[in-house]
């Protein structure tokens, strides 16, 4: 495969989500404003406390160790956001669109219950609904995909 495709080689250094600081992986995926507000978004939903004085990504790799439920929930929840955030980022700089951080969020919320099984996607359905969280059309749209996903399986 081609290398420079494969890693999606960006030759301006700089954050495309701040334009402030060099674009490094450690800032664009846990420093940067615009990424930790995401986080802060997506915790908030998953109703998962994060404690203010540690470092976001510190804090995170203790809490995905082991193989509790929250910890499962933290992993997967983790891997989909990262890869949330990369698919912003390309978007941006290759077909020069962006979307704000209240609609990304809610795409990812849709990512995460429509890869998740089992009892981690009852969990966040549950969450669709107990919190005001979702328009109406994405709701609809949402129920669509899930009741296609569990007929199917
Ligand atoms: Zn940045």
């Amino acid at each position: 495969m081609d290398k420079l495709g494969k890693w999606d080689i960006n030759n301006d250094p700089e954050c495309v989500f701040c334009k402030t600081s060099p674009e490094t992986s450690a800032h664009l995926f846990w420093d940067c404003f615009f990424t930790t507000q995401l986080w802060l978004r997506v915790f908030r939903w998953l109703q998962v406390p994060i404690p203010t004085n540690v470092h976001l990504q510190q804090w995170f790799f203790r809490a995905t160790k082991g193989n509790s439920k929250r910890a499962k929930l933290l992993k997967q929840v983790c891997t989909d956001t990262l890869y949330s955030f990369w698919t912003e980022r390309s978007t941006r700089i290759f077909d020069k669109m962006q979307r704000a951080p209240e609609e990304l969020v809610k795409e990812m919320a849709c990512i995460f219950i429509v890869r998740a099984t089992g009892d981690l996607r009852s969990y966040l359905l549950g969450l669709v609904f107990s919190f005001n969280f979702f328009d109406e059309s994405l709701l609809v749209l949402l129920t669509v995909i899930v009741v296609g996903l569990v007929w199917s399986s």
